[in-house]
């Protein structure tokens, strides 16, 4: 037959207007039947370019590959010029002109950039925390940008594991609620050019790697991933997010990205999701070092198990023609992923306008606006958890001497978090922002007072974490003692650099860094209080300042806007609402802890101070949380009545109602945020002591009161049981209503449910 060659310009012209009238699937099968077997395999192929580093980097050159029609998608390439450039290319000189995906981690916002995900998730805003994506999508997709890899979904229980971070914690509950917001929030109506493509990450499990040691391996039954930890893909997909990336780990011994089952079985047939799967980073070359075969064999498993996107692996491109030829995989594997992409292309709307997202004039009108940094700030606040405040120490007033101490006082390049990658560090440090809320009201005395640790800790760092100068600590600890000493009051800038969490940041001792602790005992010896400000993407183990100072408040990395917002509720502006999503241990040797554990043949019953022989508890430490799940403090006080049922029983069609009246008792107006647990009483598998099945984040003026309603249905109440079958069982359940997960703040109450 014989070829009709079309110059690439008539191509495309005819290929975008054919995308304006046909729907997509015509349109699709029409551009496919001129595809060759490699550029269809082109399209499966992504590769980073620009300067931004996610990975190890061992690619080839992508303009070359994209003029060649054999690359589908770059990552980590930002600005709209650049990116324009390079569309101009693939779609000017490659064959069939299809233009590339251009993606980046925009995780927590973008140039604007909104506290870490874990610290997000602390403000339990839904409403904010989807603005807060709706924001980052708008300012990435002036700046070039269509696909985003957020939102990141794992449960995660354990603190050393650094990427705690980038995830909401510890509750599959919240976690989708979130999920689902920030699908939304990216995504909204992708015809418009300031929405862009969500990307579940990573599926599945990564959260659960053992000891808290990133990368490491996942072993779980199948009703823990259904129960606990699918529920946040589940519903970022349900939500309608385009695509989902494979995580690094193995699922049932076979690496996530090859591993059939868990990619078509649930993913696709379960849950019905219909756009691309994507690997991690190299995770189809990581096979091998995983043990499960050469590359040709890894990629032609990873294709058959439906990982449709090759990520940095230069896998799919290296091999599958080879493996096409030699029966591995059939011409259908290649084409249903080839599909995919071009379909995600097609939703994106870039066959209709390759340059949809490269107007730079919007950088001018979109990016780091007052608006959003707005936002940013007024969500950070949120996000802020208050952990104690003896004697009203905070909000600090105005007046006298204020010594503001700490290697994480005076330092930009700890502001923002882990995961910022399109940061400018143009932002204010706390000293900065202190002195101009201060407006001279009070004198700012400041020191760096210590390293962020000492030179054994850090000897591994390499270029890793940002620069914070390294001083001597002898020599620093006394200026701030001797700024202590002239102050009245001391406020500590302490914690982690923000590189410290996140990817490959896990720890094995979850304190403060040895000279930090050292100078605050010094601190505290000078008789002034001390407020400990904690700079955190994990839980800390804050149990010694826990006995020691009057006032600690968890900042996490607040992102741009970070240093006003601090000030904003050290200095009383605003007061704080935040609530943990992750319990904060007493020791590191407690970790994994999470409330929403299950209970064992031998409890000890929460609360419990002294230790039994033959239970399930430690000797040299009690089993709960120092600060547990959902706890969080207000300048006011909150007091909440009885809990009420609408009825004892319930049966499958029915609901029932719990109502709770809240009372803000103190001296602030203040938003608290209220939580309903359930419990399963008894059950034909173990279920855990409480789960969150609801929460509202309400806002009370002072003497207000409200009541609170929650619907409980019999949705709500259903597990994946032994047969992971989605069932209600009947019996009696517990409903727990209160400020935090803990039994001594909840109010509880008992229905059963009769069939
Ligand atoms: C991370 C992903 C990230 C990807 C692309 C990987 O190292 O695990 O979360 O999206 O790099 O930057």
């Amino acid at each position: 037959m014989k070829k009709i060659l079309l110059t690439a310009a008539l191509a495309i012209t005819i290929m975008q207007s054919f995308a304006q009238t046909k729907p997509m699937n015509e349109f699709i099968s029409n551009l496919m039947s001129k595809m060759t077997v490699r550029e269809k395999i082109g399209q499966l192929n992504l590769l980073p370019s620009g300067t931004i580093t996610t990975g190890i980097s061992n690619n080839s050159p992508v303009k070359d590959a994209l003029c060649k029609g054999e690359l589908g998608g770059i990552l980590n390439l930002k600005g709209a010029d650049k990116i324009r450039e390079l569309q101009e290319l693939t779609v000017k000189k490659s064959r069939l002109g299809i233009p590339a995906i251009f993606g980046l981690d925009v995780i927590h916002g973008y140039e604007t950039i909104f506290p870490i995900p874990l610290a997000l998730s602390c403000s339990w805003d839904i409403p904010a925390i989807e603005h807060s994506a709706q924001i980052a999508a708008r300012e990435a997709s002036a700046d070039g940008i269509c696909w985003t890899y957020s939102p990141m979904v794992d449960i995660a229980l354990d603190a050393r594991w650094g990427r705690i971070a980038e995830g909401s914690g510890e509750d599959p509950y919240l976690g989708s609620r979130i999920a689902e917001a920030m699908v939304r929030g990216y995504q909204g109506d992708l015809t418009r050019r300031d929405n862009i493509m969500a990307c579940v990450k990573h599926f599945a499990l990564y959260g659960a790697a053992e000891s808290g040691r990133d990368y490491n391996t996942v072993d779980m039954s199948h009703i823990r991933m259904y129960n606990q930890y699918f529920p946040p893909y589940k519903a970022a997909v349900e939500a309608g997010a385009g695509s989902v990336m494979t995580s690094f780990n193995i699922v049932d011994y076979i690496p996530a990205t090859a591993n059939q089952w868990l990619l078509d079985d649930v993913l696709r047939k379960q849950w019905k999701f219909d756009g691309f799967v994507v690997t991690d980073y190299n995770s189809i070359k990581e096979m091998v070092k995983h043990g499960v075969g050469d590359l040709q064999s890894s990629a032609a498993m990873a294709l058959k198990a439906g990982t449709d996107m090759d990520m940095c692996a230069e896998a799919y491109i290296g091999t599958l023609e080879k493996s096409l030829s030699e029966g591995l995989i059939s011409m259908a594997d290649i084409d249903n992923a080839c599909r995919r992409m071009l379909e995600a292309k097609y939703k994106l709307g870039l066959f209709q306008n390759p340059y949809k997202y490269c107007d730079s004039k919007r950088r001018a009108t979109d990016i780091y606006t007052a608006e959003n940094c707005k936002a940013a700030r007024d969500l950070d606040a949120e996000s802020i958890v208050l952990l104690k405040n003896d004697n009203s120490t905070l909000p600090l007033k105005k007046q006298g001497k204020i010594a503001l101490i700490g290697p994480l006082a005076n330092s930009k390049f700890n502001v923002p978090g882990t995961w910022s990658v399109a940061a400018t560090y143009k932002y204010n440090t706390l000293y900065e922002s202190m002195q101009s809320a201060l407006k001279g009201k009070a004198q700012l005395l400041y020191a760096q007072g210590c390293n962020i640790a000492s030179d054994s800790v850090m000897q591994n760092d390499g270029a890793f974490y940002r620069v914070i100068p390294r001083v001597n600590d002898a020599k620093a600890k006394a200026e701030a003692l001797d700024i202590a000493r002239q102050a009245d009051v001391i406020v500590c800038a302490m914690g982690e650099e923000e590189e410290m969490s996140g990817e490959c940041a896990s720890r094995s001792n979850l304190e403060l860094f040895d000279v930090q602790h050292e100078l605050l005992e010094a601190l505290v010896q000078t008789g002034k209080p001390v407020i400990l400000l904690n700079y955190a993407g994990r839980p800390t183990v804050l149990t010694w300042e826990s006995r020691h100072l009057p006032a600690i408040m968890n900042v996490w990395f607040g992102g741009s806007e970070a240093s006003d917002a601090i000030c904003d509720v050290l200095f009383g502006d605003k007061v704080p609402s935040g609530k943990l999503t992750t319990s904060l241990p007493q020791t590191t040797g407690q970790e994994p802890l999470y409330y929403n554990h299950q209970p064992t043949g031998r409890p000890v019953a929460e609360g419990t101070k002294t230790f039994t022989k033959f239970t399930s508890t430690y000797f040299d430490v009690r089993n709960d949380a120092l600060y547990p799940f959902g706890f969080g403090m207000s300048y006011t006080t909150f007091k909440y009545g009885d809990l009420r049922l609408s009825a004892d029983n319930m049966t499958r069609n029915d609901s029932i109602k719990a109502t709770i009246t809240v009372t803000n008792t103190g001296n602030y107006d203040a938003d608290e945020v209220v939580q309903l647990y359930i419990r399963d009483v008894v059950c034909s598998i173990s279920r855990p002591v409480k789960e969150l099945k609801g929460f509202r984040r309400i806002h009370l003026a002072k003497g207000e009161s409200r009541e609170v309603a929650f619907t409980i249905t019999p949705d709500m109440l259903k597990f994946y049981n032994h047969n992971l079958d989605y069932v209600l069982e009947p019996g009696d359940f517990e409903v727990m209503a209160g400020p935090s997960s803990s039994n001594k703040d909840l109010n509880t109450k008992t229905f059963t449910v009769k069939f």
